[in-house]
């Protein structure tokens, strides 16, 4: 029997972040000034190791989640991440990684070997300045494009992920749409997020979905596709001239908390119900002490039962300053 929270939405999905580093330093994400030398990054003993995840994740899958997603940090940065892939492949649930796509020219075939079954990656610019500009560590970007050929020559399916940020990157939403409708990776962007508050989030940053969706449509028109299954987050478009699709992402103008069946599980084991969650649950501490499955299994039921999230929903001049765990900590 499925577990429900509050307001009556099981659980499907886990994002299992598995560092907390990154070799990027988005502007809008980790910025600089925060994540700089003196910045204390997770020590090693601290993670969950690929043995301990897999444990956790099994837990989840036997109730009922079907959907795990790997992401960070930079989940490429972690050592050997294909072992971890390979005893997550055996599970009965669909398996998936977020990653900045750095590392992905060496790492495609392993990965793909080891199990994984597609890729989403993140690319916010196709202009090697502006690129360069965003993730601030002066990465170009033709070896992200590199990247996303190698997955895609290595048999995995590519998403590309832009978030959108007004004055940064919204003249980018054309010229991406140009480059990725022809060439089968789907392309969707995301709304900028107030996620954690180092980012400095302004409303007015925010470039609405429907602003992305009309100045793509003016050049290629686009119609609406219906959901593939029910609260399928991104909104998809098909291009009336047949050469794909994109999504668009409208966590802030059209939150979708109704159908939020996620949680996440940071990179020392703590559980969160919500993105933007001030607090999570310490799963590695069960773990430690030798918690068999069915305990876990119930300490996690307990947790989303006790459900009740809806931040997005909620979201107003009052929520941004409240205290949010960081994007990079508890995976994107
Ligand atoms: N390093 C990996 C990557 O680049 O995909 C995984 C982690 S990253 C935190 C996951 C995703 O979160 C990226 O697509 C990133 O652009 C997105 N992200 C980070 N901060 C965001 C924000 N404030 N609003 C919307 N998306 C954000």
């Amino acid at each position: 029997m499925d577990v429900l929270d509050t307001f009556g939405r099981p659980l499907r999905d886990l994002r299992i972040s598995v560092t907390d580093r990154c070799n990027f330093r988005c502007v809008y994400c980790m910025p600089k000034e925060v994540y700089g030398r003196d910045h204390r990054f997770l020590d090693r003993r601290e993670l969950l190791t690929f043995e301990e995840i897999a444990r956790v994740a099994r837990v989840f899958v036997t109730g009922g989640v079907s959907k795990l997603r790997l992401t960070g940090g930079e989940p490429l940065l972690r050592r050997d991440l294909e072992r971890l892939i390979a005893q997550l492949a055996e599970l009965d649930a669909d398996l998936t990684l977020t990653t900045n796509g750095s590392a992905l020219p060496q790492k495609a075939q392993l990965l793909a070997d080891a199990g994984l079954r597609r890729v989403t990656v993140s690319l916010d610019a196709l202009d090697d300045e502006k690129f360069r500009a965003l993730n601030d560590v002066d990465f170009p970007v033709d070896r992200v494009l590199e990247g996303i050929e190698a997955a895609s020559a290595a048999g995995l399916p590519v998403k590309v992920n832009a978030v959108v940020k007004r004055g940064a990157n919204e003249d980018e939403i054309v010229p991406m749409a140009a480059f990725f409708r022809k060439r089968g990776h789907t392309l969707r962007f995301i709304e900028y997020m107030d996620v954690g508050h180092t980012n400095g989030w302004r409303l007015d940053e925010v470039v609405p979905a429907a602003e992305i969706v009309a100045a793509i449509d003016a050049e290629w028109p686009l119609e609406r596709l219906e959901p593939r299954y029910p609260g399928e987050v991104a909104q998809r478009y098909r291009y009336r001239d047949g050469s794909g699709e994109i999504g668009v992402i409208a966590s802030v103008t059209q939150p979708f908390c109704g159908a939020c069946t996620r949680a996440r599980l940071s990179a020392e084991g703590q559980l969160y119900t919500c993105l933007f969650a001030t607090q999570g649950h310490d799963l590695r501490a069960l773990v430690r002490e030798g918690a068999s499955e069915e305990e876990l299994a119930r300490a996690i039921a307990r947790v989303w039962q006790a459900r009740a999230d809806r931040y997005s929903e909620l979201r107003s001049a009052a929520t941004v300053a409240v205290s949010k765990v960081e994007m990079s900590y508890i995976g994107g």
